[in-house]
């Protein structure tokens, strides 16, 4: 069977002497994998369809154990991704949660949708704000979405005393103690989170968090998202190994753990 399908290359590893394994994020048919057969030879048609974090129009054949890719057509390249360390890290960390955390199938456009518009702002220099709203938004997609409204624990009203679990959300100071993986939420970013989380997707790339806000949602959400992993993430390392540090803020006040430092 043959079904043609748009979709963004989350991976690839080399298969054999000259094909390599694709495994795309489609918009009709979820996760995909693929074998490009020849894509490592030279001048081979399908050799820039097949590159990571291509975005193309694709035809693919159904087989038994493995589908394979027969032609793809590309409509974004995203060539500056693979050509920049920051650029890539940042596009290899959003392809890889959404390759750990999604399982094959299970068609959803708005994950498609969600990741096509993670890597049109990257390609805009918004990765640091888009990669924030990818966080939070795909845990909602997939259910996991942190509670901020109220304590997660005895749902009295948040006021300036926040804290942030791993296991769900907020939480009020009185109830901290019962959860795993708290840190302090300033109120500021308990503001963003929730505007990140419930503002209209389709129109989100007209906010601009201050760079302590995304700094503070990026240490959260990365947190987040691996306490729900069964392994590490590994573009995580690379990412804060080579993210170039955040342009000086224009407040006076100083985060106290930058992303190139090491965390314990
Ligand atoms: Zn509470």
């Amino acid at each position: 069977m043959v079904y043609k399908t748009e979709g963004i290359v989350l991976r690839t590893r080399s298969l054999g002497e000259a094909d390599t394994l694709v495994t795309l994020y489609t918009k009709e048919h979820g996760k995909v994998r693929a074998a490009a057969r020849g894509a490592r030879r030279p001048r081979n048609r399908l050799m820039g369809p097949a590159q990571v974090f291509t975005h193309g129009r694709y035809i693919l054949f159904k087989g038994k154990q493995l589908d394979t890719l027969s032609q793809g057509d590309i409509i974004h390249s995203y060539q500056a991704f693979r050509e920049d360390l920051d650029w890539m890290a940042s596009a290899m960390y959003a392809a890889e949660v959404m390759d750990v955390l999604i399982e094959e199938g299970e068609p959803n456009p708005d994950l498609f949708y969600l990741l096509s518009n993670t890597f049109q702002l990257g390609k805009q220099g918004r990765f640091r704000f888009a990669l924030r709203v990818f966080e939070l938004r795909l845990m909602q997609f997939l259910g996991y979405e942190p509670q901020m409204e109220a304590c997660i624990s005895c749902h009295s009203p948040l006021e300036s005393q926040i804290y942030f679990t791993v296991e769900g959300g907020a939480v009020c100071p009185a109830c901290r103690s019962q959860f795993r993986g708290v840190r302090p939420l300033s109120p500021n970013g308990w503001q963003w989170m929730k505007r990140l989380l419930h503002w209209d997707y389709a129109r989100v790339n007209i906010l601009h968090p201050s760079d302590n806000a995304l700094e503070e949602l990026s240490q959260l959400m990365q947190s987040y998202i691996s306490y729900r992993l069964e392994r590490p993430l590994k573009s995580l390392d690379f990412l804060s190994t080579v993210q170039k540090p955040a342009p000086p803020s224009r407040g006076k006040e100083k985060n106290s753990t930058s992303p190139t430092s090491p965390v314990d």
